[in-house]
């Protein structure tokens, strides 16, 4: 399981979602830009099985509770607006992971 801390280190403490610099210090956990850690895919999705330092994300606090149970096509079509489901299912992982998928 990646860590808070290593996801911060990968992503250059920039939330995955809005790109938002993350913080991270204890009694920081509750606020909007505290650093958490993101599913991309929830447990019944089969690329859940990608390994989890691959398929977790750094994501702020605001944007971890604004997407709750939102599957990543959802989310992302909110968030990011001109993302299509087709263009997600072709997604190259190793553009965030800084390795090949
Ligand atoms: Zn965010």
């Amino acid at each position: 399981m990646a860590t808070v801390a290593s996801l911060m280190e990968r992503h250059n403490g920039k939330c995955f979602w809005c790109e938002q610099q993350c913080i991270m210090y204890p009694g920081a956990n509750n606020r909007p830009n505290a650093a958490t850690r993101d599913h991309l895919f929830p447990q019944t999705d089969p690329r859940r099985q990608i390994p989890t330092q691959f398929s977790q994300v750094l994501s702020c606090r605001k944007c971890n509770n604004e997407r709750g149970a939102l599957s990543f096509e959802d989310y992302a079509a909110i968030k990011w607006r001109c993302i299509s489901v087709q263009i997600v299912d072709q997604f190259d992982f190793s553009a965030f992971t800084g390795r090949a998928a």
